[in-house]
């Protein structure tokens, strides 16, 4: 679906983020042309908001952003939960448990669970697009099939442990 460039796990590498989101968006946007479904104003605001940063955002925080940017909007946090569920369902986001807030998925639309590496410093949330190997392995070493797996590691990226 996309490239290898945008696989990978950016969040605690310096990088030109202007370049990572417009990617990101237009990868987005592809996803819901081939897939033929509706990417709204409303939900293309939210996801830009989304991918702003490397840090993951509460529904209410997404709500206040829409509501400063346009004074005469003013809309209600259904609209917002709404416009997150259609992300969630279509894997352009993730919800990150652990933070009650929603991160930009870094491959819209992969397969797959999703494992993230949370900074307690920055705040900055990168995903991991390899899977939990010992998890997976184990789980079928015994017939057990994963449906739903959810990976928040917590700790301190480079930059943060040396302050
Ligand atoms: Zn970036
Ligand atoms: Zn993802
Ligand atoms: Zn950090």
């Amino acid at each position: 679906m996309s490239s290898d460039k945008t696989r990978h796990c950016l969040a605690f590498e310096h990088h030109d983020h202007r370049l990572c989101q417009h990617e990101l968006l237009a990868t987005a946007r592809d996803l819901c042309k081939l897939r033929r479904l509706k990417l709204t104003p409303r939900r293309q605001q939210v996801l830009e908001i989304l991918l702003q940063s490397h840090q993951p955002m509460g529904a209410y925080d997404i709500l206040a952003q829409i509501n400063k940017a346009d004074v005469n909007a003013q809309i209600a946090p259904p609209i917002v939960y709404r416009a997150l569920d259609f992300l969630l369902e279509e894997g352009l986001i993730h919800r990150i448990e652990c933070r009650n807030a929603f991160i930009g998925c870094i491959d819209p639309g992969h397969q797959g669970a999703a494992q993230f590496l949370i900074c307690k410093g920055c705040e900055k949330v990168a995903e991991l697009d390899k899977p939990a190997s010992t998890l997976h392995s184990e789980a079928s070493r015994v017939g057990f099939v994963i449906d739903h797996s959810v990976v928040e590691v917590t700790g301190f990226c480079a930059d943060c442990q040396q302050k």
